[in-house]
């Protein structure tokens, strides 16, 4: 036998890297948490940005054609500061709420696959939501807010863009303003200079970030929405929350608990890893021998 033919036809396991989304993704949306952090965006739509009317039309509407009301809210002209928006609506949060998953740990420590966490949230929430679950331990790395949205004035087109011609203050124009439409009519509606989920920027972001082979990776989310894009950018996808299986969606689970039943696959392909090394470590013995 050639050493080539040997050699090509060692198995390998289908996935080198496990994507994880992190709210209503690694912990169910009956715990109620993200409708604490709807119920506090819309408060400080109302006060802090003085929005009257049809605010939780309105947050809906920009959370559905930008992935994040954030995003949404400075895409359509208003002028906030990042970690104010994140400590108003996440500093407030009830995290007490979230238990210590032991089972979900358990699954996850039993895959030497490595594993990113890639959230729209901002740092400090990421943190909080996995400490309470007790998953701190669990991830080899985290790409959040932070990460996607490098607050670096360098990024800024030209200061002469923040002031108007009559003095007055106006958004800064960022050279990485995503072209956004409208989920149901197709229309272009107003850039958003944040980087986040669903948008592609996003994700070609996180692959370099975290030097990830999308083709080698599979992405767990409750969005479709992101998990579309995660499909046409290359990744295998897991739909969290649902069993029913809809575009850009490989795999369906109810609970990311039923991760081991959809996806036997992962365990598997350890087990084939170690007994082709088992195989491997025998026939190199018995050359020794011989
Ligand atoms: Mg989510």
């Amino acid at each position: 036998m050639e050493y080539g033919d040997r050699y090509q036809h060692i198995p390998r396991p289908q996935y080198d890297c496990l994507l994880f989304d992190v709210d209503d993704t690694l912990y169910p949306l009956n715990s109620g948490l993200s409708k604490e952090v709807t119920n506090n965006i819309i408060e400080y739509m109302i006060n802090k940005l003085g929005i009257k009317d049809k605010v939780t039309e309105l947050n809906f509407q920009l959370y559905k054609d930008y992935g994040t009301t954030m995003a949404g809210l400075k895409a359509i002209g208003y002028d906030f500061d990042y970690d104010d928006f994140h400590s108003f609506v996440h500093g407030r949060l009830p995290y007490e709420i979230l238990k210590p998953d032991p089972v979900l740990k358990s699954l996850l420590q039993s895959l030497p696959v490595r594993k990113v966490i890639f959230s729209n949230a901002n740092e400090e929430h990421v943190a909080n939501v996995l400490s309470r679950l007790g998953l701190e331990d669990c991830f080899d790395e985290v790409i959040s807010f932070e990460t996607l949205n490098p607050m670096e004035k360098t990024n800024l087109l030209d200061d002469e863009n923040d002031v108007n011609s009559n003095g007055s203050k106006q958004r800064p124009v960022l050279r990485s303003e995503i072209n956004v439409f409208d989920t149901e009519t197709n229309v272009e509606v107003p850039k958003t200079p944040v980087v986040c989920k669903p948008f592609e920027a996003a994700f070609e972001h996180a692959f370099k970030m975290a030097n990830i082979d999308p083709q080698r990776t599979l992405f767990f989310d409750d969005s479709i929405r992101n998990l579309e894009t995660a499909k046409l950018m290359g990744l295998h996808t897991v739909l969290v929350g649902s069993s029913h299986k809809a575009k850009g969606v490989d795999y369906a689970l109810e609970s990311i608990h039923n991760i081991r039943e959809a996806l036997p696959e992962l365990w598997e392909s350890i087990k084939m890893t170690e007994e082709v090394c088992y195989a491997e470590a025998v026939a190199i013995e018995t050359q020794v021998r011989a």
